[in-house]
């Protein structure tokens, strides 16, 4: 492949038509003017992508021909054959090589100009400071843990004034992108303005089966076959014997009783490929999902650095497998979310001492999960601190709360280490325990 020489304003031509021109979608506060082509370029704007692969690769792309000029790519993967296929940065050669250093190369040595910074390697690794460097991070990630820990990040620079509301200065945007075959999604993420990971939760439902009887009785599809065979079929004739995806007899047994059931049934459509994807649980990655995706993700970047167009509010659907369209939600905060609401409601029994009230938030249904030890600490002070601190604040954990905290309502800070941010908990001493 040659590379294309393309000088920066023949490359900015269109860029320049959205940030110069006025017009009725613009967003809130936007002044047409060719300084904000210069402020995308300068070292006051930098974006980080979260990510290298088949998101990734088409982000980094869409950045870098789209004007922007400092980015930054963070990945822990090295590159597999089976990427080159829609990881259209990467080749043969690079086979083994780590996926952000290569994207980077490729990406400056193709565009001129464009400073493409790798770091190879995990995202819990990176110090809160360097992600707060950045004026926006883009997700290219395939897995809920990761997103919820970037998640955390973010809206862990979020602070609230007296009043409750979000310190504009303290929102930290961030962009999501995800594909699944067909379908994908992109959402903007502005911590205490629109939900975050943590108030949706519900949009990633755990993977979906098949009900048995289905199988069992009336399978419809070959994959309903492929799952008799491997849910129902294997624990009945090879009782005891665990099923292993890489074990290549395995998958042919599988893939024989379920072509042979298919015909009984009359259904069409079992291949060996297709019963590998459904034991094996593999969503096929299409090149064309991650172009459309990516490409939004960056039209909202852009948005939302330069206000020249209203930005995405706040989640886009595209569909296609069944037809082909997208479609916009406008999702709700959850105004109790752990991560960042202004504070989690929790009532409280006053006469309850401090490591009961611990205790409590361990127990909650919600909040549990997120802690494992928690520091506590309302204010400057420290209730009570695992750590330095622990020898100074373990007497408080016998002391009452109302003692300790004796302003009904207010804000404690929760620190746990399973959280990159702090958990705010709205405390409400408990009425009818008062008197
Ligand atoms: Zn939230």
């Amino acid at each position: 492949m040659d590379d294309i020489p393309m000088d920066d304003d023949e490359r900015c031509r269109d860029l320049d038509l959205l940030l110069t021109r006025p017009g009725r979608l613009v967003g809130p506060g936007f002044e047409p003017c060719p300084e904000l082509r210069a402020f995308l370029q300068s070292s006051d704007c930098r974006v980080l992508c979260v990510g290298a692969g088949g998101l990734g690769c088409e982000i980094l792309k869409d950045l870098a021909l789209s004007g922007v000029v400092n980015i930054d790519v963070i990945d822990m993967d090295t590159i597999d054959v089976s990427n080159l296929n829609r990881q259209f940065l990467f080749r043969m050669k690079d086979v083994g090589q780590p996926k952000a250093t290569v994207a980077a190369e490729r990406i400056n040595s193709r565009v001129p100009g464009v400073r493409v910074t790798p770091h190879f390697g995990r995202i819990e690794d990176q110090p809160a400071d360097w992600y707060r460097s950045f004026s926006i991070i883009i997700l290219g990630l395939d897995s809920l843990e990761a997103r919820r820990y970037m998640n955390s990040v973010v809206c862990g620079f979020l602070e609230y004034d007296e009043a409750g509301q979000p310190d504009l200065s303290t929102v930290k945007p961030m962009v999501d992108g995800g594909t699944e075959g067909f379908k994908g999604h992109a959402r903007v993420i502005l911590p205490g303005h629109t939900p975050c990971f943590e108030c949706t939760l519900w949009l990633f439902p755990p993977q979906t089966k098949f009900p048995l009887c289905t199988l069992a009785e009336t399978p419809r599809s070959p994959v309903h076959c492929i799952e008799y065979v491997h849910l129902i079929l294997w624990g009945q004739a090879r009782a005891g014997e665990e099923f292993d995806t890489d074990n290549e007899e395995h998958m042919k047994w599988v893939y024989e009783r379920a072509a042979e059931r298919a015909r009984q049934y009359g259904i069409h459509g079992v291949t060996i490929q297709l019963t590998q994807g459904v034991v094996k649980n593999i969503i096929p990655a299409i090149a064309s999902t991650n172009a459309i995706i990516s490409a939004q993700c960056v039209l909202e970047a852009l948005k939302t650095l330069t206000c020249f167009s209203t930005g995405l509010d706040n989640y886009m659907m595209y569909m296609g497998s069944t037809g082909l369209y997208t479609h916009t939600a406008k999702y709700e905060k959850d105004p109790a979310c752990p991560i960042c609401s202004a504070g989690v409601p929790v009532e409280v029994d006053p006469d309850s001492s401090l490591q009961q009230f611990i205790d409590q938030l361990r127990s909650d249904p919600a909040l549990g999960k997120h802690l494992s030890a928690p520091s506590v600490s309302y204010g400057a002070t420290n209730l009570f601190a695992h750590g330095v601190f622990e020898a100074e604040t373990a007497p408080n954990l016998a002391r009452r709360m109302a003692d300790l905290v004796p302003d009904d309502g207010a804000v404690l800070t929760v620190n746990d280490k399973r959280l990159r941010g702090p958990m705010r908990v709205r405390m409400r001493y408990s009425s009818s325990m008062k008197a």
